[in-house]
């Protein structure tokens, strides 16, 4: 990867963080849903997808165990936005919440916050 590339140890490139980030936007729209009341979870599931666009070519959600990552993008089922969400408006990873989750915030635009990744 280029360097300057680079936003920090374990961070996906600026390229997929924007291209999820956008994806997340236009995706809570559309879905009618909302970020986290807290920013640094939306962050940080943010990175998790752009991680995975970044290692695997596809948004694999971030929040779940795998045997076998290579295997799970081509079943599409945990691709994000996955079927629960798609099918049922169900975000195990608090990313896309209902109105009437316990952790709704009000965004459905980004406020970045800075997380780190070190470990
Ligand atoms: S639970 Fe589904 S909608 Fe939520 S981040 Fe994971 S893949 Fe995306």
């Amino acid at each position: 990867m280029n360097q300057e590339d680079k936003r920090g140890k374990n961070k996906a490139s600026v390229k997929n963080f924007e291209a999820m980030r956008k994806f997340a936007e236009t995706y809570a729209k559309r879905s009618d849903t909302y970020f986290c009341s807290d920013p640094s979870i939306t962050t940080a599931v943010i990175e998790g997808l752009a991680k995975h666009k970044e290692e695997l070519g596809a948004p694999l959600c971030p929040c779940r165990f795998y045997e076998d990552k290579e295997a799970e993008v081509k079943n599409t089922y945990w691709n994000c936005p996955c079927v629960p969400m798609r099918e049922r408006k169900e975000c195990h990873c608090l990313l896309f919440l209902t109105a009437d989750n316990p952790f709704v915030g009000t965004a459905q635009e980004l406020a970045e916050v800075a997380v780190d990744y070190d470990s």
